[in-house]
């Protein structure tokens, strides 16, 4: 029986792409498509919109209603639109994954609090190869130790609204931990005038323009070498392959808060 999908902020881009995704799964049958009240997508088919023509879904506002008819949601919306998603999924023990970026220490908290009831997957990004960097990174960095000095460049499009992403917020954690250290304390984000670097600080930068889908690249300058590993998503896709493959396995958890990295295990 394929699951019956929901999916939040289904008008957006990224909504779009997993709509345009779904629909040529078995896995899956797309059952409600929800977006902000006074959206002019309102009421359009989400098989139109995305691309893939009718199939039946009209584009909804009334969020109640569609978690009722569902057996998983996916969320692509902002931060405030997705602890309403998470608040009410959890309500009603429904298994969710959020794939909203640019949550405050409050939101995730509040989205966290919801694991207690239902199954609760968070991902910053949903790639499968920027979930593997984040698992080997740590081993690089223990490897090459202090000796070498941490700098993350990150790169999206010009409409992206939080930066740094939170896929390069993943990944700087992942180093700063490994390295004994805390990403909030040592971050440093861009360099203006005379700011020399300092010992132990983990250069953040972003990059805004165009079309750029995500690109992420780690850098460990030594004295004498860099050793350097990126990731490059080529569209939109990867991210909507990744979240139908996290909503495959929420599905079948008991409640509980999972990451991507569950997920590759
Ligand atoms: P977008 O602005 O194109 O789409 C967001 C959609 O959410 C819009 O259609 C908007 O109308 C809708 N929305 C707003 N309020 C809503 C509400 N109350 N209920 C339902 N829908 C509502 O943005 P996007 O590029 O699709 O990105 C959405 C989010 O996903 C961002 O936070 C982005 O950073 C994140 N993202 C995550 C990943 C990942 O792998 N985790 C990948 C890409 C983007």
């Amino acid at each position: 029986m394929p699951l019956k999908l929901i999916i939040h902020g289904a008008a957006g881009r990224m909504g779009r792409e997993v709509v345009n995704a779904a629909a040529s799964s078995p896995d899956f049958q797309i059952v409600g498509a929800v977006t902000r009240p006074g959206s002019p997508s309102l009421g359009l088919d989400a098989g139109v919109i995305a691309g893939v023509g009718p199939l039946g879904v009209p584009i909804t506002d009334d969020l109640e209603a569609a978690l009722k008819a569902g057996d998983v949601a996916l969320d692509f919306s902002n931060p405030t639109a997705a602890v309403e998603l998470a608040t009410r999924a959890a309500a009603v023990g429904l298994p969710h994954v959020i794939g909203t970026t640019g949550l405050s220490p409050e939101q995730l908290g509040a989205i966290r609090e919801g694991a207690a009831r239902s199954p609760v997957l968070i991902a910053a990004n949903l790639s499968p190869g920027i979930n593997l960097l984040a698992r080997i990174l740590p081993e690089v960095a223990r490897a090459l130790g202090d000796e070498y000095d941490v700098e993350l460049i990150e790169a999206h499009h010009r409409h992206k609204k939080d930066a740094p992403s939170g896929t390069a917020i993943l990944l700087g954690d992942a180093v700063a931990s490994a390295l004994g250290r805390s990403l909030t304390e040592v971050e440093r984000h861009g360099r203006h005038g005379i700011s020399p670097r300092q010992p132990g600080e983990i250069g953040v930068h972003a990059i805004r323009g165009g079309g750029i889908a995500g690109e992420h690249t780690v850098l460990f300058i030594g004295e004498g070498e860099q050793v350097e590993l990126s990731h490059q998503a080529f569209s939109r896709r990867t991210f909507a392959l990744g979240a139908l493959r996290a909503a495959r396995f929420i599905a079948q958890q008991p409640p509980g808060l999972y990451t991507m990295q569950d997920v590759l295990k």
